[in-house]
């Protein structure tokens, strides 16, 4: 073993930790130092230094159970292997360490932190640059791969090298700055001021008539840039806020560039060095084959590869050089520095009691997993681009591969949804595909829901519509609903509807000589002739007497459908989409058909009769519905028919 897995040991296995003293007699006594000098090196007093010493070789000697002493330590323990309960110790021991100093992985990693993971040569190439005048560093990935903790290392290299620094995070300017291109650079320079700690003297350079770009320049060159000795790296953070403001966006790069070209020719531009980071998503509204972030060095940030995945398990006290949980894990999601580094922390958080990774694993692409805030962001994002939303979901059902539009796949790979490998397209990572798969279906079960409920209302419309027993008809009730129906979408299309409206004459009478029962078969006969005189005349496809019928007819908007009605007790009303004369013809053609029945009716003592046999009276209106006008209007007036049919002597049709 090493001493650092023997001072492991120790630490997991006494009650009390070493102390900084303890630690460092071990070390140094491993390293073959004598008292004296170890005394020294600690600033302790050798007498103390023994002390200690002797109290650790008794407690070394009693935990492996022989004489343990600072000559025979190390060829004691070197050639020793941890043994399994020994392993197990560490890892608990780890763990628990880990548990407590986590940080929760929302900010950028900071520079002490030990769970930062370089991605070389990404880091080597970023101080290089820093160190080429008048250089452009352009870090781009989407949301949460590193680039704000890259842009914290640069900076930090550039003090050590001696060069000043300065950073500006976009995402910390008011509302108001973006208003247009003078207030933002203003304030631009006013904060670079501040950073530098010079008095911001703004207005003895800015020059309305030179504009804002000229001054802006002025103001680095003949004042900032001139103030400072070293090299000025320039770290402009969270630039896709500028980006959300297409004009001062467009400006305001422009200006990048330009002081990037002026390196080449005016030294004091050479001092500059700017370094930028944005995720690509926000570049959206900008033109992408306008993008002018072609100059300088580009920087992406790639995945995590699968040694790197083991080597932040290792940070977070884990041991996961079997490869099988880095695999699981990187199934899931990728390499993805920020989904990994969740995984993790919820791993070994609280001391890795809460949830293992098959669990974790588990939960993930649903709404109770680790990262439900995460994917609830692109929900969002898709829920606003519907484009994009359609286009993922295409990639979601399909197994391989698919060619998009190229500005769709551009979108959604910037986002960091997609991976692209050449034109193909498909989803980035397990984790989206099985969470969106979800959403699909929930989409999908939201259509349906929708299906249900319009069903639903079809079903109350047939509650409506209690079918007349004896003529097998609608009754009035529905057929007044149905006339709101049809007036709605009459209004749409413009064109005209019309109502017959029939009435037995002097059925009263008729029922009072030959009975009920014979008036009632009077009806059915009439039901029917009136069916048939409609179904012929207008050569309808369907005449609509069931409910269902006419349900299923109106939600396909048939234009061939008649409502027949039993209107009230001897009266019959009929809907079409017939016009005026086509309708008045349904109408006579009626009359004369159950003047045809030949259903004798001689009524004793009743002069003027139209007939010896049973007839009707039939009142026509045909409109075009109007917003205005209500559907009555039609019932009204297909009434002032019928009675001026009776009133000129029954058995006629008249159009009201
Ligand atoms: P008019 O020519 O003016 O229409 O006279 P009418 O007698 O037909 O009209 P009125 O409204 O005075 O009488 C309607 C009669 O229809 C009353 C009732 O005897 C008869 N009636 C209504 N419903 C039924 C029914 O379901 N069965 C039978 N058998 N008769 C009915
Ligand atoms: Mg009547
Ligand atoms: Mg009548």
């Amino acid at each position: 073993m090493t001493i650092d897995e023997v001072i492991l040991l120790l630490k997991a296995s006494l009650p009390n930790t070493l102390t900084p003293l303890q630690e460092f007699i071990l070390r140094s006594a491993w390293q073959g130092k004598t008292y004296t000098t170890i005394a020294l090196e600690a600033h302790y007093g050798e007498e103390r230094v023994r002390k200690v010493a002797a109290h650790l070789w008794q407690l070394l000697s009693d935990s492996w159970q022989e004489p343990i002493h600072k000559s025979n330590f190390r060829q004691t323990l070197e050639p020793r292997e941890l043994s399994k309960m020994q392993q197990q110790l560490i890892k608990e021991f780890n763990r628990a360490v880990t548990a407590i100093s986590l940080e929760f992985p929302n900010a950028p990693v900071s520079l002490d932190s030990k769970f930062y993971i370089p991605r070389p040569p990404i880091e080597e190439l970023a101080y290089a640059e820093i160190t080429e005048p008048g250089s452009v560093i352009c870090i781009k990935a989407p949301k949460k791969m590193g680039k704000s903790s890259l842009i914290l290392r640069i900076l930090a290299h550039a003090i050590d090298i001696g060069y000043t620094t300065v950073s500006i995070d976009f995402q910390q300017a008011d509302k108001a700055v973006f208003a247009n291109l003078d207030k933002f650079l203003r304030w631009f320079c006013a904060n670079v001021s501040r950073e530098l700690q010079l008095e911001p003297k703004l207005n003895d350079f800015w020059d309305e008539d030179m504009g804002s770009k000229i001054s802006c320049s002025l103001y680095f060159q003949t004042y900032l840039l001139k103030s400072i000795e070293t090299p000025l790296v320039l770290a402009l953070n969270e630039v896709d806020w500028v980006f959300e403001h297409p004009e001062i966006a467009c400006d305001f790069l422009a200006l990048i560039r330009s002081w990037y070209e002026k390196a080449k020719q005016v030294e004091i531009w050479q001092k500059l060095r700017t370094v930028m980071a944005y995720s690509t998503e926000i570049l959206v509204p900008l033109r992408v084959t306008q993008s002018p972030f072609n100059i300088g060095l580009p920087l992406h940030l790639p995945p995590f590869t699968k040694e790197q995945v083991q080597d932040l398990a290792q940070r977070h006290g884990l041991d996961w050089t079997d490869n099988s949980d880095a695999e699981k894990l990187m199934a899931m999601v990728g390499g993805h520095p920020y989904l990994v580094r969740l995984a993790l922390y919820h791993l070994v958080g609280k001391g890795g009691l809460e949830s293992d990774l098959e669990q974790i694993l588990q939960q993930a692409p649903t709404d109770t997993g680790i990262y439900k805030e995460y994917l609830r962001q692109y929900v969002l994002m898709l829920q606003e681009e519907p484009q994009l939303a359609d286009a993922f979901f295409e990639l979601i059902a399909a197994t391989e591969p698919v060619k998009l539009e190229p500005l769709v796949a551009y979108k959604l790979h910037s986002i960091g949804l997609v991976k692209l490998e050449g034109d193909r397209a498909s989803v980035s990572c397990q984790l989206y595909r099985l969470y969106f798969q979800q959403q699909l279906q929930t989409r999908r079960d939201s259509m349906n829901a929708r299906v249900e409920e319009l069903e639903k209302e079809n079903q109350q419309l047939r509650v409506l519509s209690s079918l007349d027993e004896l003529t097998r008809l609608v009754n009035r009730r529905f057929f007044n609903t149905y006339l709101k129906l049809e007036w709605q979408r009459y209004i749409r299309d413009r064109t005209p509807l019309s109502m017959i409206l029939c009435d037995i004459d002097y059925f009263k009478i008729y029922n009072k000589t030959y009975g009920h029962h014979a008036g009632d078969s009077c009806l059915q006969q009439i039901a029917d002739t009136i069916r048939n005189c409609v179904k012929h005349s207008l050569d309808a496809s369907r005449v609509l007497g069931t409910p269902e019928a006419l349900v299923s007819a109106n939600s396909r908007q048939e234009q061939s459908s008649v409502l027949v009605a039993r209107y009230g007790g001897e009266e019959f009303a009929i809907l079409t989409h017939a016009d005026a004369i086509a309708t008045v013809y349904i109408a006579e053609n009626i009359r004369e058909q159950v003047k045809a029945l030949a259903i004798p009716c001689e009524y004793p003592g009743i002069g003027g009769l139209p007939a010896n046999v049973l007839t009707v009276s039939v009142g026509v209106a045909s409109m075009i519905p109007e917003p205005e006008t209500e559907p009555e209007t039609l019932v009204i007036t297909a009434e002032q028919g019928l009675y001026q049919a009776k009133r000129r002597g029954r058995d006629r049709v008249v159009v009201g």
